[in-house]
């Protein structure tokens, strides 16, 4: 099985509803104008926008996803969106362990684990996100920090057709900074040698790993052509549709 080039947006928390369904519909349009065989676009709004950007994807070949998820079908967690709640919506997929909401919600790896085996339980695929910080680069631990996240993050029934890792340097989002290609290329070779001791070579070889860290489309050629590398992840590029669409156009063939 050939690995599909995963192409996915993040929106993070931009866009009221005008704004949300243009750009959804420019993307949808757009996707469809290219006809991509081997690529798979995705976007990922808000929770706000969830329900408006299914209607205007609606007979498009792009799929709906959301930034998070909580562990629990339901209950007293006020605040929180259940999985389900997502599947409910038309998402077939979820970011979990993003570095804002590791950073900023203190999620730790367990966590991550739990919420990627909750998606998977609701029939979502799961995003999951690793990557160092700046100091853990500058220490020389790149390496052992994706290793050990990798093993405490992935769950035990993750499969390449329900999981999905994206390798998100921490001091590489949304700064304009980049690591090099030789460098995203020893990564992603490490990242799918962890995911390969964790659940088998077969495994291994199928699952896609994304590289996102201000990914734009005049170095998405370099950085997501990789042999290691199933496409990307996208933030402040992906709330234009001529730039998501320009990093597209870069890496995916008809
Ligand atoms: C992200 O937050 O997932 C991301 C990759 O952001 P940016 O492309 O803006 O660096």
């Amino acid at each position: 099985m050939v690995r599909k080039t995963l192409i996915a947006g993040n929106w993070k928390m931009n866009g009221l509803l005008e704004d949300g369904l243009a750009l959804a519909k420019d993307v949808a349009l757009e996707a469809k104008k290219r006809g991509y065989k081997n690529c798979e676009f995705l976007v990922c709004p808000p929770f706000t926008l969830l329900s408006t950007v299914k209607k205007a994807l609606r007979g498009s070949k792009v799929a709906l996803g959301a930034q998070d998820c909580h562990t629990a079908t339901s209950g007293a967690h006020t605040g929180d969106v259940s999985p389900q709640m997502l599947k409910d919506l038309g998402c077939s997929y979820v970011i979990v362990g993003h570095s804002e909401r590791r950073a900023n919600h203190h999620e730790t790896s367990a966590l991550v684990c739990q919420k990627a085996e909750s998606a998977h339980a609701a029939g979502l695929k799961a995003i999951i996100c690793i990557g160092e910080t700046e100091s853990e680069r500058d220490s020389g631990k790149t390496i052992a920090v994706c290793q050990k996240q990798i093993k405490e993050s992935v769950p035990s029934d993750a499969t390449a057709q329900n999981t999905v890792i994206a390798y998100e340097p921490v001091w590489a989002i949304g700064t304009g900074k980049t690591p090099t290609v030789a460098d995203v290329a020893e990564v992603h070779g490490a990242i799918r040698a962890a995911i390969s001791q964790k659940l088998g070579k077969a495994v291994a070889s199928q699952m896609r790993i994304l590289y996102g860290g201000s990914v734009k489309p005049s170095n998405a050629a370099q950085l997501l052509s990789l042999k290691d590398v199933d496409g990307g992840l996208i933030g402040g590029a992906s709330l234009k549709a001529s730039d998501f669409m320009g990093i597209a156009d870069a890496v995916c063939q008809k």
